[in-house]
């Protein structure tokens, strides 16, 4: 009876302190800001089965990704036996779950080996913390605390299970004294028992680890809040609340489309609401995010499920290359500013200031500035945090509140007002790319004739002014004419996709830009587009439907896949004979919208050799141009990230890099320029391969 006092009271403190941290927890999310709704709860759940449970991003990297997965399992299993133990506790029974039999049996086993296995994982966790230079575990967001905390948290850890072991070892020694009948099997336990004298107080050491286990669950949980291993338990709900649009998405931000619809049509602003509805005193808000009270729930959420793996910033292209930027210290940033002005915005209320803020005081504009919105964090994180949303609502704040973009930016901005394209090029020479050299249907001439083309063909800025690109869009035109694909082009009518503008941070550009669009192709009755630019070919099909436009959308190296498939292509080489190319995948086809496939079925179908590139598919580096970075200088680092990537390129020996993109072009392009390989090594879009090797 003793003992169930003792431990009765021992719950209560730790449910006490364990509510109190939660109380304050739920105080700090009403200061953030609502939206991400939680719906598609079937789709939701198997993605925690295959991301949380089955730790499939973790295999990412097999051999730590192992460890730390049967380290997860291990937990798992463990719990069942920790509940039993609490139910023990309260009511003075041992070993209540025996009754499950088998079940009971595989559950005492599998808990029984897994304490071993995570008890030598721990070690190895531990070892490469505190001997191996990992350089994933450094970083400026890194202090000394961090380190202290994991290695706190690893300590305990192993103590569980070591307590785990000698609770089992010293009860099955206990049971054998006494005569009774064992309940389970423990056999790393059992195994222990052969090295350890029977009758040397069993009995006594059993209770000690018994109390000694339990008593750092109860400890564990409540330091855990306050740690980094804080992702114990919010990763799984975490991953639940996945983001689950593809990861070229941007959210649209629903005050801006109604303030750009009334700039389009002022009409709008004087319309009287309908008849019996309520109008409501809004608010204006602030666009983007200054500080923490700007913070969706779920950014604040994902802040305190991450565990400072640092697997998102060993694969960010602007840290590799020595740019300030590291997503893991935005994450943490968030988690940093809301322990501070959180205590300050419950007491005080939402106004309440201390005349600090997230941006500056915390997070840079150097490093806001440095992504290239490649998405790598996003797809690397374990628990699918999306670093990119934060990165995205800070340029947002910068531009559309403080008018703080970099200049250069501020020129596209001009220019994709003035001439509907980032590049000071008038609107009237779009077409100038096809002149005397290939025959292109324009969207006004056919309506003209009463024909409606299948496909239009968006050829993009960069296809239609870069010198370079200018090639491609010829090249593919020409394949298009060669298989008699029913296309045209808008012409002196098309604009800028709104890409860039909107992760620059503009979304009352890209609005702009979109709605204008749409119209554009309401007026020609689009219903499929066709384009070699991922940029064009992600913001159509992942954003344009949120503003009303919806299309098929199809990217050139998917059609010309699915035409060589339909067997309507057939490449016969020519010059591409026993060429070696490698395939350079653009982050807003692969990554952003998964499509690693196709460009490389297209190649498969040239007569050359293809070449991976060490870091290929959803590993592959960022050419550096996504983000807007295109159209300015990059931030200060080591390196260029053009230069990292053709450095990549050129490792593989290939005579071709082929890429499948026009910023991914220019950078390439740039990259072999730069090094000093232009003999050696050529960049070629896959539309110009078939082209050449269709002798056209
Ligand atoms: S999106 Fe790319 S550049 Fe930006 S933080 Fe993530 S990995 Fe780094
Ligand atoms: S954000 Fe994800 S990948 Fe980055 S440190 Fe946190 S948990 Fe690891």
């Amino acid at each position: 009876m003793d003992k169930q006092i003792i431990f009765l009271v021992t719950l209560l403190v730790t449910l006490g302190v364990f509510g109190y941290t939660t109380r304050r927890f739920i105080g700090f999310f009403k200061q953030t800001r609502g939206g991400f709704p939680v719906k598609q709860l079937g789709r939701r759940f198997g993605v925690m089965m295959e991301v949380a449970i089955g730790q499939t991003k973790i295999f990412r990297r097999p051999v730590m990704g192992l460890l730390h997965a049967l380290v997860f399992w291990g937990f798992l299993v463990i719990l069942i036996g920790s509940i039993e133990m609490v139910i023990d506790g309260l009511f003075g029974t041992e070993k209540v779950l025996a009754f499950l039999g088998v079940v009971y049996n595989i559950i005492m086993a599998s808990g029984d080996i897994f304490a071993l296995v995570i008890a030598i994982a721990i070690i190895i966790f531990l070892f490469r913390r505190l001997f191996m230079n990992v350089k994933r575990f450094s970083g400026i967001e890194m202090k000394h605390i961090s380190h202290l905390d994991a290695n706190i948290a690893l300590t305990i850890i192993f103590l569980l299970m070591v307590s785990l072991l000698g609770m089992n070892t010293f009860y099955l020694l206990t049971a054998a004294e006494a005569g009774h009948e064992i309940e389970g099997v423990y056999p790393v336990s059992t195994m222990l028992a052969g090295f350890i004298r029977a009758g040397s107080g069993s009995h006594f050491w059993h209770e000690l680890n018994w109390w000694l286990h339990i008593g750092l669950i109860f400890v564990f949980a409540n330091y855990l809040p306050y740690s980094k291993h804080f992702h114990v338990f919010m990763s799984v709900p975490n991953v639940f609340l996945s983001r689950l649009e593809p990861l070229g998405k941007i959210d649209t931000m629903e005050s801006i489309t109604k303030e750009v619809k009334i700039m389009m049509d002022p009409d709008l602003a004087f319309a009287s609401p309908p008849e019996g509805a309520e109008v409501e005193e809004e608010t204006p808000e602030r666009f983007g995010i200054l500080d923490v009270e700007d913070v969706s729930w779920k950014n604040y959420f994902d802040s305190l499920a991450c565990t400072e793996c640092g697997r998102c910033t060993s694969v960010c292209p602007a840290n590799l290359t020595g740019k300030k930027l590291s997503p893991r210290k935005i994450v943490m940033d968030v988690r940093a500013r809301m322990k501070e002005k959180g205590p300050g915005l419950v007491k005080n209320g939402k106004e309440y200031s201390d005349n600090r803020s997230l941006i500056r005081d915390f997070i840079s504009e150097e490093e806001l500035w440095a992504c290239t919105l490649c998405n790598a964090c996003a797809q690397e994180c374990p628990i699918n945090i999306n670093h990119p949303s934060l990165i995205m609502g800070m340029r947002r704040y910068l531009v559309m509140e403080e008018s703080a973009a970099p200049g250069e930016l501020n020129a596209i901005f001009s220019n994709i007002e003035n001439n509907g394209a980032p590049w000071q090029f008038s609107p009237e020479d779009r077409m100038l790319w096809a002149e005397g050299k290939v025959e292109v249907p324009v969207m006004a001439d056919l309506l003209a004739k009463g024909e409606k083309p299948e496909y239009l063909l968006w050829v993009g800025s960069a296809g239609a002014f870069d010198d370079r690109y200018k090639q491609v869009s010829t090249a593919f035109a020409k394949v298009l004419n060669h298989l008699g694909i029913s296309y045209a082009v808008l012409g002196v009518e098309e604009g800028t996709s709104g890409d860039v503008a909107r992760r620059a941070g503009n979304e009352m550009l890209f609005q702009m830009q979109a709605l204008m669009n749409i119209e554009v192709f309401e007026g020609y009755e689009v219903k499929k587009i066709l384009t070699c630019d991922p940029h064009a070919f992600n913001t159509f099909k992942n954003e344009y439907p949120d503003l009303g436009g919806t299309y098929k959308v199809v990217h050139h190296s998917q059609f010309l896949r699915d035409r060589i498939d339909e067997g309507k292509l057939t490449l016969n080489g020519g010059s591409l004979s026993g060429k070696k190319i490698t395939f350079h995948d653009p982050c807003y086809l692969g990554r952003a919208n998964n499509e690693y496939k196709a460009p490389r079925q297209v190649l498969d179908a040239l007569p050359s050799t293809t070449l991976e590139m060490d870091r290929n598919r959803s590993f592959a580096l960022c050419c550096g141009a996504g983000g807007g970075q295109m159209f300015k200088e990059a931030e200060k680092g080591e390196k260029e990230v053009f230069l990292e990537r053709t450095e990549d390129a050129l490792k593989t020996g290939a005579d071709i890099i082929a890429t499948a993109c026009p910023y991914c072009m220019i950078m390439m392009t740039d990259g072999i320029k730069y090094k000093n390989k232009e003999e050696e090594m050529k960049n070629y879009d896959i539309a110009e391969l078939v082209a050449m090797s269709l002798d056209l």
